[in-house]
């Protein structure tokens, strides 16, 4: 008999993941910085105060490397992604008004992995519009009105290409390109012109209908682990210490004799051990909407009554900690077409995506265009979009590719392709509690979606105004036909098809959100249930800030990665002011 064993051990080492050079294996017991969370804005706090030589920066991630993992870099792998280790695939409570055709228990996705959120998500690069800031200045959040943030971003940014707006930043970390164009695009855009929707550049105009721009780059996701981490290790490993796996339980706080309060290090757990880090200055958590809640209801700062009957020492009594979740309620969308000419992914698209990293699949399922809208409520109290803050309340993402309908019908469509149909700025406001103080037991996270009914009159008026495409000459061509599911709430939908109801029904059944944000808000010291002040710094205590979604007031008119690490650069350059380190 062979002995296949010296094969086995080769064939296993082959599958052996090479270890990550940018890993540390033995952090030091006290460091300058603690950052919680190699995420989207985390990465970017860990790698700009690392700049400073005289500074130590620790970089905690409860996830994996990316290091090796081709399906983080490959765009197209985007759905693979949502079932595996390196998302936190969180369960959510059942909703009252909303995911009724669902699995239960429903699935919230984000990243868990070097790059958090941004190694697992659409890549889609839209800052929102400028409103959104200028109306977090309303809301208490001073010093963050556009005129404030847009330098932030262009700090980020590094436009890739020709044909990319001015607007963004050329010389930042984060590279961005305007990619794939597909023939459906075209027809978007001619149909458009034809309902009076203009096709504008982004970044120049948010309404309208606008090519996309996305974190990818030759073909390759450029997540904030590959922008913000990877170029810049190799010089800076006696500073920068990056640990992975590492998952952080509770900050710990000191009291000086002046009986101030201050976070003077983090226990954390890797390999079943938890050990115990020190920041001689601070700790930033950015361990994103719904685990930085988490980590400061276990470290004491939260909701009193909700603290003491988990039996935890309260130590700062901050309501707002877990409330104001919002997020962008989104519903798949088909249309049937008559041909698949339109299609963005055709059998040559592997052969262009591999000599030329362009074509359909440098993009998750061929997403390529996106529009905006105000909708008739502008201006209403049924809209958020008052006069004053004009920001659009419908967003639509074009997808050119066929994906599967998930819902059932009557009608199968040879050919189809499909919108993503987002709520902007929702009503309905969620929460995330404690279940337990295990930190290893995931919070209740409920973000009772579609609550406010005025949500919903909000997208039935986005289907309609995607109806509106059918109507015109340029989409009658193409057989374009909306594709409505024959079931609501687990019952054949009795409503008559494209009512208002009938629209309801379609949006509890079939919609998800992916975009939180808002748990640990900023706004001034008057508002009860914001959590941290306009430089970040979470009140009630000393050397405590956070840099991720959850520090926004309200979310934005766009997908939420951008502020994000917008979010993660200011926090940078004020922590750097703070400490006298520019
Ligand atoms: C499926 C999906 C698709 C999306 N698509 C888009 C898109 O196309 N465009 C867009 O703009 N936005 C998109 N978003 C939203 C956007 O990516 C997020 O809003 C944003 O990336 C969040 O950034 P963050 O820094 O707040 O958190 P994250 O990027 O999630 O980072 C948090 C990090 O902290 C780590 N962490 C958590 N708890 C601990 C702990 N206890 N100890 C140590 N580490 C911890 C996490 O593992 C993670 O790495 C998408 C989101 C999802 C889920």
């Amino acid at each position: 008999m062979k002995d296949y064993s010296i094969i086995a051990l080769l064939l296993t080492l082959l599958a052996q993941k090479p270890y990550d050079p940018m890993l540390t294996d033995e952090p030091f017991n006290e460091y300058d910085f603690i950052v919680v969370g190699a995420g989207t804005s985390g990465a970017v706090v860990a790698s700009r105060l690392s700049e400073i030589p005289e500074v130590t920066v620790l970089l905690l991630e409860a996830g994996d490397t990316d290091f090796g993992n081709h399906l983080v870099k490959y765009p197209n792998s985007f759905n693979k992604l949502q079932r595996t280790s390196v998302n936190w695939n969180y369960d959510i409570v059942d909703q009252k008004h909303s995911f009724f055709q669902m699995e239960k228990p429903s699935k919230y996705p984000r990243g868990k992995i070097l790059g958090g959120t941004s190694s697992i998500n659409g890549m889609v690069y839209l800052r929102g519009s400028p409103h959104d800031y200028d109306s977090w200045q309303d809301h208490g959040a001073k010093g963050w009105s556009w005129r404030d943030v847009e330098v932030f971003f262009k700090k980020v940014e590094n436009a890739v290409g020709d044909e990319i707006s001015d607007r963004l930043g050329r010389g930042g970390m984060l590279n961005v390109s305007r990619g794939y164009r597909s023939q459906m695009y075209d027809k978007w855009i001619k149909a458009g012109k034809e309902i009076g929707i203009k096709e504008v550049d982004y970044f120049e105009e948010v309404e309208g209908i606008s090519r996309l721009v996305c974190t990818y780059s030759e073909g390759i996701r450029q997540s904030s682990s590959d922008a913000f981490l990877r170029p810049v290790y190799e010089e800076r490993k006696d500073r920068l210490h990056i640990v992975t796996n590492a998952r952080v339980g509770k900050v710990l706080f000191v009291t000086d004799e002046n009986g101030k309060l201050s976070a003077d290090g983090v226990t954390y757990i890797k390999n079943g051990k938890e050990k115990i880090v020190k920041a001689r200055k601070e700790v930033i958590l950015s361990a994103g909407v719904i685990e930085t809640p988490h980590i400061l209801m276990l470290s004491g700062i939260g909701p009193k009554n909700h603290l003491e009957n988990m039996m935890i020492k309260v130590v700062v009594d901050a309501p707002g900690v877990g409330s104001n979740m919002e997020d962008h309620f989104n519903n798949p969308l088909y249309f049937k077409l008559n041909s698949p000419r339109y299609y963005g992914q055709t059998k040559n698209s592997m052969k262009e995506y591999i000599l030329n990293g362009t074509g359909a699949l440098s993009t998750i399922v061929g997403i390529d265009g996106v529009l905006h809208h105000r909708t008739k409520y502008f201006g209403t109290d049924v809209s958020l979009s008052t006069k004053k803050r004009p920001f659009p309340m419908i967003e639509a993402l074009f997808v050119p590719s066929p994906y599967p309908i998930v819902f059932s019908t009557h009608e199968k469509p040879a050919f189809h392709s499909g919108a993503v149909l987002y709520l902007q700025h929702p009503k309905s406001k969620g929460t995330i509690s404690l279940n337990s103080t295990n930190p290893f037991d995931q919070p209740i996270i409920d973000p009772n979606y579609l609550s406010n009914h005025d949500d919903v009159k909000i997208l039935i008026e986005g289907f309609r105004q995607l109806e509106k495409f059918e109507m015109t000459e340029t989409m009658k061509e193409t057989g374009f036909t909306m594709v409505v599911p024959d079931v609501c709430n687990g019952q054949v939908n009795k409503n008559p098809p494209r009512s208002d109801e009938f629209y309801e029904c379609y949006a509890r059944s079939f919609s998800r959100g992916t975009h939180a944000c808002c748990t640990a808000k900023m706004g001034d010291k008057d508002d009860k249930m914001a959590v941290v002040d306009e430089r970040l710094r979470v009140r009630g205590v000393q050397g405590l800030r956070i840099a991720d979604a959850s520090v926004m007031p309200h979310i934005t008119s766009s997908n939420t990665q951008a502020p994000c690490y917008m979010i993660g650069q200011r926090a940078s350059d004020m922590i750097k002011e703070d400490w006298s380190l520019i």
